[in-house]
C-alpha cells in the first residue's frame, strides 16, 4: 500500500468561510496578529485575547466542512494507516468531517490549557461567566490551545517521520510561505515522494512540486482523490 500524506492550510478553510490573518496584511479579523496570537499579547490583555478566541471558536462551530474536507475522509477510508493528514488549521473541520489521523500542528480552537500547570480542558467545558476562564486544578489562567508566534508547532518529530516515509504529498490551500510547513514539501521530495499542490495562486515553493493545479480545493480535491484511489487502490 502506498503512503499518502496530506498537508492543508488556510485555503481549504477559507472555502468554508473561515478567514485567517494571512488573508489581510497581518490582521486577523481586524486585530494585529501580535496582539491576539503571542504569549506577550496574552500577558498584556488576556480579556481581549479570550474574546477573540471565543469568537473564533464560535465561528468554527458555525462553519461546515466543504467537499474537499469530505474527499479527504474518503482517502482515509481507503488508505487507513497509510494515510496521514497534517493541518495548519485550528478550526477542527477535518475532524468534524470524519478524519481521525489528523496532526493539528498549530493547535485547536476546541481545546484550552492552563498557562500555569498545562492541564487541558475542552473549550466547551470552560466557564465563560468569568472574563478569563480559570483552571479548576490550580487557579491559573486558561488559554487557547493554539500555537502562538514564538512557540514551537506540535508533532514536528512525527511529521518529519511521516514526510520521510510518504509516497505522495498532497498540499492543499497553502501559499508555501510560512515555515516550517513550507519546508515539508522539500523533505518529502528529497525522500522520493511525488508532490502535488492545489491552491488559488502558485505557491512560493513551486519548484519542489511535481504537479500544481490552480483553483479551488472544493472543486479539484474530490477529483484528485478519485484518481489516487483508482490508481493506488487502498482497501
Ligand atoms: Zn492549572
Amino acid at each position: 500500500m502506498k503512503n499518502i500524506t496530506v498537508l492543508t492550510g488556510a485555503g481549504i478553510s477559507a472555502e468554508s468561510g473561515i478567514r485567517t490573518f494571512r488573508d489581510s496584511d497581518g490582521l486577523w479579523e481586524n486585530h494585529r496578529v501580535e496582539d491576539v496570537a503571542s504569549p506577550q499579547g496574552f500577558a498584556k490583555n488576556p480579556v481581549l485575547v479570550w474574546d477573540f478566541y471565543k469568537a473564533r471558536y464560535q465561528q468554527s462551530l458555525d462553519a461546515e466542512p466543504n467537499p474537499a474536507h469530505y474527499a479527504l475522509t474518503r482517502l482515509e477510508e481507503h488508505f487507513g494507516d497509510s494515510f496521514n493528514l497534517i493541518t495548519q488549521n485550528v478550526d477542527g473541520l477535518h475532524i468534524r468531517a470524519g478524519n481521525t489521523r489528523v496532526y493539528e500542528m498549530h493547535g485547536r480552537l476546541a481545546m484550552a490549557f492552563c498557562s500555569s500547570c498545562r492541564s487541558k480542558t475542552a473549550t466547551s467545558e470552560l466557564d465563560f461567566s468569568q472574563k478569563i476562564p480559570i483552571c479548576t486544578t490550580c487557579g491559573g489562567n486558561m488559554r487557547a490551545d493554539i500555537v502562538w508566534f514564538g512557540e514551537i508547532p506540535y508533532y514536528l518529530y512525527e511529521i518529519d517521520e511521516i514526510l520521510k516515509n510518504t509516497d505522495f504529498l498532497l498540499i492543499l490551500g497553502t501559499s508555501g510561505v510560512v515555515y516550517p510547513a513550507a519546508g515539508f514539501v522539500m523533505t518529502a521530495k528529497i525522500f522520493g515522494a511525488t508532490t502535488i499542490a492545489v491552491n488559488l495562486e502558485e505557491p512560493e515553493n513551486r519548484r519542489y512540486l511535481d504537479e500544481f493545479y490552480p483553483g479551488k480545493c472544493g472543486e479539484l480535491v474530490p477529483q484528485i482523490v478519485d484518481k489516487l484511489i483508482q490508481n493506488y487502490g487502498g482497501r
